[in-house]
């Protein structure tokens, strides 16, 4: 196994040099280049790039960070509200999410028991009815005419359906 890769922590650097890695690379590569074609002039960039010692220099170095803290922290005090109002969305996203789930589930019993409702009803249609008491019918005399019992036939017999009953009526 190879040992792991070691990055080296970084080093500080002097204040007020922004580019020093930049400036690096361009002296690695003005290196480079004379290497190449030792005809060619070696250009060194002026120290004045790399050290900053001029006062008026450092302070207002120090009032460009003092500004930048000011705007960091009145981005952080944004961030927490604008947090803090994504957590209220959230949590009342969640609740309506939580009802609409209860109301489809609610929905889904009703049209359950509108089915089965309906099935009732169609079973029921299919059936004969008593002619004289409604109750369930087991006898048929004719048309539209049922009873439940020949109780019940006689019943409704002499109160006038020997006058309209259909089967005497095909008979004659
Ligand atoms: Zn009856
Ligand atoms: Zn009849």
């Amino acid at each position: 196994m190879s040992p792991p890769v070691v990055v080296s922590p970084k080093r500080g650097r002097p204040k007020g040099v922004k580019n020093k890695a930049t400036l690096e690379k361009m002296r690695l590569e003005e290196l480079r280049a004379m290497a190449a074609s030792p005809s060619t002039p070696l250009v060194i960039s002026p120290p004045e790039l790399l050290i900053t010692s001029d006062p008026n220099n450092n302070k207002m170095l120090k009032k460009v960070k003092t500004s930048l803290e000011n705007q960091y922290k009145e981005e952080i005090k944004q961030l927490k509200k604008d947090l803090e109002t994504v957590k209220q969305l959230n949590y009342r996203l969640q609740n309506e999410v939580r009802k609409l789930r209860s109301e489809s589930h609610d929905s889904q019993e009703m049209s359950a028991l509108n089915e089965r409702h309906l099935m009732e009803i169609s079973q029921i249609k299919k059936k004969q009815w008593c002619f004289n008491c409604e109750a369930e019918a087991i006898y048929f005399c004719c048309w539209n005419t049922s009873y439940c019992s020949t109780t019940c036939q006689q019943q409704h017999w002499h109160s006038g359906h020997k006058k309209t009953c259909r089967r005497n009526a095909a008979k004659r």
